[in-house]
C-alpha cells in the first residue's frame, strides 16, 4: 500500500515531489494539445458554416432565377396556343379494305410516280429464311438466359452475353448465305430498274437483316450499285435498299472506335463460343453485329431513318406492304402516314397487316402475287436490262 506524504523519509518525499510534478507536466502538454485540436476544429466549423451560408444562398438565388423562368415559360405557352389553337385531333379512318386479285391491283399502280415498297420476313420465308412471329417463327424458340426473343435480342443482353448472341447471329447468317433471293424478291429487283428506266421514284425499305436484296441490287447492270471495299465509309450499305434494321452479313465495333462495317466471317468450328466472337482489328475490342436490337433506337448514320422521314415527307403516290406484321416501329410510321394522307396502300400479305384506312388487300404468297403485280411493268423495261 502506497504511504502518506506524513509517514515519508525526506529521500522519499523528494522522489514523490518529482513524480508528482513530472506527471502536472504531461497534463499540462495533453491540455495544450486539446486546446490546438478544438482551435483547429473551430477554424473547420467556422469555415462549413460560411460556405453552408454562401450555399443557401446561391440555392434562395437559383429558387428565384427558376420561378422567374417557369412563370415566363407559362406565359409563353399561354400566347401561343392564343395565336396558334391546338389543331383538332384527326381519327383514324376507318377500316375500308378492298380484295383484289394482283393484276387488278397492278392497274392501279399504272401512273404512280413516286412508290414506297416496304417489305418484311414473309418475302424470305420462301427462300428457308424463318419468319419472327409465325407458328414456329424464329421468336417462339428457347434462347439461351431469356425467356423471350425481346429480351435476348437486346442491347443490355449482348453486353452480358455477347458468345450467346454471336452463336445465334453466325446460325442464322449461315441460313441466309445459303439461301437464294426468290420470285418475290426478283420481281421487286425488276420493278426497281423499270422505275429507273422510266424515271418512276421506287424507294425500297427493307426490316429484313438477310441482305437478300442487296445481293441482288449488286448483280443489275440498270441500277448500277456504286462497289464499295471494307474501310470505304459507305461499305456495307446500298443506296437503292433502306436496309432499316441493319444487315446480318456486317458487323461493327462494339467500342465503337468507328462506325465502319465489317464483312463478317464464318467462324472456325472447333474454337469455343466465346472465341468465335469477331475481335476489332483497329482495337481489339468486340465487334457487334450491325443489327439493330428490340432496345436500340434508329439512327440516321445506321438505319438511315432521316433519309426514310424525308421519303415520307416528299409527294408518295403509292405504298406497297409485303410480308410484314408491321410489328416494329419504323414500319408501322410509314403505313400510318400513308393511310392518314390516303395514298394508295397496297397490302401483299397471306393475313392483312393494315387494320385501318382504305387499304387494297391481295392476299397470297409474295412470291407469287408480286410477279403478277408487277407483270405489266416488268415486261415493258428496256431490253438492256438483264
Ligand atoms: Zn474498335
Amino acid at each position: 500500500m502506497a504511504k502518506s506524504p506524513d509517514e515519508m523519509t525526506q529521500p522519499e518525499i523528494k522522489i514523490w515531489r518529482a513524480q508528482v510534478l513530472k506527471s502536472l507536466d504531461e497534463t499540462t502538454r495533453k491540455c495544450d494539445e486539446t486546446l490546438k485540436k478544438t482551435k483547429e476544429s473551430k477554424k473547420i466549423l467556422d469555415e462549413s458554416l460560411s460556405q453552408s451560408e454562401n450555399l443557401s444562398e446561391k440555392w434562395k438565388s437559383y429558387e428565384n432565377r427558376f420561378n422567374h423562368a417557369m412563370k415566363n415559360l407559362v406565359l409563353q405557352i399561354g400566347k401561343q396556343m392564343v395565336l396558334t389553337p391546338l389543331e383538332p385531333i384527326k381519327e383514324e379512318p376507318a377500316y375500308e379494305p378492298e380484295k383484289m386479285s394482283p393484276l387488278d391491283a397492278s392497274k392501279l399502280l399504272k401512273h404512280k410516280r413516286n412508290i414506297i415498297i416496304l417489305t418484311g420476313a414473309g418475302l424470305s420465308a420462301a427462300s428457308g429464311i424463318p419468319t419472327f412471329r409465325g407458328n414456329d417463327g424464329l421468336w417462339t424458340k428457347k434462347y439461351k438466359y431469356c425467356d423471350s426473343a425481346e429480351d435476348f435480342a437486346t442491347l443490355r443482353n449482348f453486353k452480358e452475353h455477347p458468345e450467346a448472341l454471336w452463336e445465334w447471329m453466325h446460325y442464322r447468317l449461315e441460313l441466309c448465305k445459303q439461301a437464294e433471293p426468290n420470285e418475290g424478291h426478283k420481281t421487286i429487283l425488276q420493278f426497281q430498274e423499270y422505275c429507273k428506266l422510266n424515271g418512276v421514284k421506287c424507294h425500297l425499305i427493307t426490316q429484313n437483316i438477310d441482305g437478300l436484296h442487296t445481293r441482288l441490287a449488286r448483280q443489275s447492270e440498270v441500277l448500277a450499285v456504286e462497289e464499295t471495299k471494307q474501310g470505304d465509309p459507305s461499305h456495307g450499305f446500298t443506296d437503292c435498299v433502306f436496309e432499316i434494321h441493319g444487315n446480318l452479313n456486317y458487323s461493327r465495333c462494339f467500342a465503337e472506335c468507328s462506325k465502319d462495317l465489317k464483312e463478317v466471317q464464318t467462324p472456325k468450328s472447333e474454337l469455343s463460343s466465346e472465341e468465335q466472337i469477331p475481335k476489332c482489328e483497329e482495337c481489339e475490342s468486340i465487334m457487334r453485329p450491325h443489327v439493330l436490337w428490340f432496345d436500340e433506337c434508329y439512327t440516321q448514320e445506321l438505319h438511315r431513318v432521316d433519309e426514310v422521314r424525308s421519303i415520307l415527307d416528299s409527294e408518295i403516290d403509292a405504298l406497297i406492304i409485303v410480308g410484314t406484321a408491321l410489328q416494329t416501329s419504323l414500319a408501322s410510321n410509314i403505313v400510318s402516314h400513308c393511310l392518314m394522307k390516303n395514298i394508295l396502300t397496297i397490302d401483299i400479305n397471306v393475313e392483312p397487316a393494315c387494320h385501318f384506312g382504305s387499304v387494297v388487300e391481295v392476299c397470297g404468297k409474295s412470291e407469287e402475287t408480286l410477279p403478277i403485280l408487277f407483270s405489266p411493268f416488268i415486261s415493258k423495261k428496256s431490253s438492256k436490262s438483264s
